[in-house]
């Protein structure tokens, strides 16, 4: 994982996206709180620590301890998501909201005074290498309305199947951040991939 960090550092992007995942709200198992504190010190980026966990009620305050400066959790793992995104905030953090492509967007409407981020899973969380899905273009521009309409300034994220095809059509709909797993880690010049998606 050291190894992952080093190359998005030299590539020139700006973030560090971290999925968490714990084998019950996707089924692979990723890492935790204590690799975040292990990788924290070798990198200056932002890490934007992504919580595809059950009950991330629980794991909040490790993360944010661990060093993450954007904290999201998912919409449909949290019981009180409205508390969730002011104790992230409490805790001095960023915010984050993310719902999978089975949740719309008016699902998360009246938390989005609360969030710094919101993050759109483009694909169904759990595994790298999979197609956007389109109706997730749809949400996008649906959040970056109801952000104009009610001169609110989360950020608009998105992850899965994002890669230089993709990103383009993303990026018209108004997204902000763009989260690449398998494309960078498969581009062979990872910084000519920053570069080209920084132009967009
Ligand atoms: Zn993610």
């Amino acid at each position: 994982m050291g190894v992952a960090v080093a190359q998005i550092d030299s590539s020139g992007a700006d973030w560090v996206h971290l999925d968490i995942m714990d084998g019950k709200f996707v089924p692979p198992l990723t890492f935790g709180a204590k690799a975040v504190a292990d990788m924290r010190p070798h990198s200056r980026l932002v890490f934007d620590a992504h919580l595809m966990v059950c009950e991330p009620e629980r794991h909040i305050e490790d993360f944010a301890r661990a060093g993450s400066d954007y904290i999201t959790f998912h919409a449909e793992a949290a019981l009180h998501s409205h508390r969730l995104l002011s104790v992230i905030r409490d805790l001095g953090k960023k915010a984050g909201i993310s719902i999978v492509p089975a949740t719309p967007v008016s699902a998360i409407e009246l938390l989005l005074p609360l969030a710094d981020l919101v993050l759109i899973m483009a694909v169904n969380p759990g595994y790298g290498g999979q197609s956007l899905i389109p109706e997730s273009i749809e949400k996008i521009e649906t959040l970056r309305e109801i952000r104009r309409k009610k001169g609110l300034n989360f950020l608009i994220s998105v992850d899965g199947g994002i890669n230089i095809e993709t990103a383009p059509i993303v990026r018209s709909a108004g997204v902000d951040i763009l989260v690449t797993g398998s494309a960078f880690f498969g581009a062979r010049d990872k910084a000519a991939l920053v570069t080209d998606l920084r132009k967009l």
